[in-house]
């Protein structure tokens, strides 16, 4: 929990003086402790379901500072957004924006809405976390988004603040939000032009951490970000932005704890079975990610290479190949760090498996 504030005041010290207004994006960790600390500090919630309204609002989330993300929204989750008069509706097709504005007109409200667009922008990072290119489900391709702007502000249940954008996660480099800025500059230059004007620019999240070295860079670079965005982007008179970090927020705050189960010998491989498993942490399984192991029991001087396993039938059930760890025996407890960014809260129960718990401290 001291990191958490640690890196929640580096966000804040880098904004100041700086129109920015940052959001957690709480799917990357709903524990509701950490939920409530994070409220407790200021911060929005970027929210992509009406179950994590609730919990935002349960934490103590003002629901202006709460803004609405996802491309599936159903109409009692509109409602619940209007109900509450959040601060923005992310909107990231025209049907939606259709049915949100008939929503509201139907309760009498006018819905706060920004568009989502799809910038085009490649972030170089896993293809399963790559959301801003055309390919991708989320948010308005380029060449519809005059359509919809002039829909929004035609619609009579809409007020349209702003553009939103968000171009993927664990993105280690700062190009991707130099040419981010050079879009959203264009693209207000083009409105502008045509006498549209935006409240507020969302720029989304995606800062990676540094799954190598977590005690390196126990806090992501928040500095470099900013000032991409201070150096490259031209915001209007009065305008606001708007950021929504989730695993640069929480990633470096947990650490998975496993017992060594088994240590198997095949002959010419080494595993370390783990009674943690895919089901707790799901991340080196979907995405090919890799996070720190360390022996915390093991006394030994001398190294080994083991694949690092979980129990769960399926071959992707890995967290490491070739892993190099003091000699593991039986027992001997196992951390797997980084795990507080899409660890628990993508855990499931298969293989009827409990679901992990968390421990503060
Ligand atoms: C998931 C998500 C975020 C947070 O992404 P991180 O990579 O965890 O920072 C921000 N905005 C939207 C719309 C999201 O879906």
């Amino acid at each position: 929990m001291e990191l958490l504030r640690g890196t929640i005041d580096e966000i804040k010290r880098n904004i100041q003086g700086y129109p920015a207004t940052v959001h957690y994006a709480i799917k990357a960790n709903y524990a509701p402790e950490i939920l409530t600390t994070i409220a407790a500090t200021g911060l929005g919630a970027d929210l992509v379901n009406g179950y994590e309204l609730q919990a935002a609002l349960d934490a103590g989330f003002k629901p202006s500072q709460l803004a609405f993300s996802g491309v599936g929204k159903t109409d009692w989750e509109i409602k619940a957004g209007l109900d509450h008069d959040i601060f923005c509706f992310n909107v990231e097709s025209f049907p939606e924006l259709q049915n949100i504005s008939d929503i509201a007109t139907a309760c009498g409200k006018v819905a706060n809405v920004a568009i989502r667009v799809n910038p085009n922008i490649n972030a170089h990072t896993h293809r399963y976390v790559t959301t801003g290119v055309a390919e991708n489900k989320f948010g308005i391709n380029l060449n519809l988004l005059d359509n919809i702007v002039d829909m929004a502000l035609r619609l009579p249940g809409i007020h349209l603040r702003g553009l939103h954008f968000h171009i993927g996660s664990q993105i280690m480099t700062m190009r991707p939000y130099k040419l981010l800025c050079g879009r959203i500059n264009e693209l207000q230059d083009h409105f502008n032009a045509k006498g549209i004007f935006f409240e507020m620019i969302n720029a989304g999240g995606g800062l990676g951490v540094d799954y190598d070295n977590p005690d390196e860079h126990p806090i992501a670079d928040f500095k470099s970000f900013f000032d991409v965005f201070k150096a490259n982007l031209k915001l209007r008179e009065g305008q606001q932005l708007h950021f929504e970090f989730g695993r640069s927020v929480v990633a470096q705050c947990g650490t998975l704890l496993s017992r060594v189960l088994y240590v198997k010998d095949n002959g010419n491989k080494q595993f370390v079975i783990l009674d943690a498993g895919m089901t707790d942490l799901i991340r080196p399984a979907l995405y090919q990610s890799h996070h720190q192991i360390q022996n915390l029991t093991s006394k030994s001087e001398r190294w080994q290479n083991y694949d690092v396993v979980g129990p769960v039938c399926e071959s992707s059930d890995v967290f490491g190949r070739d892993e190099q760890l003091p000699v593991t025996t039986r027992g001997d407890l196992i951390a797997i760090r980084s795990a507080g960014a899409y660890g628990e809260s993508m855990s499931s129960r298969y293989n009827m498996r409990p679901l992990p718990h968390h421990q503060l401290i």
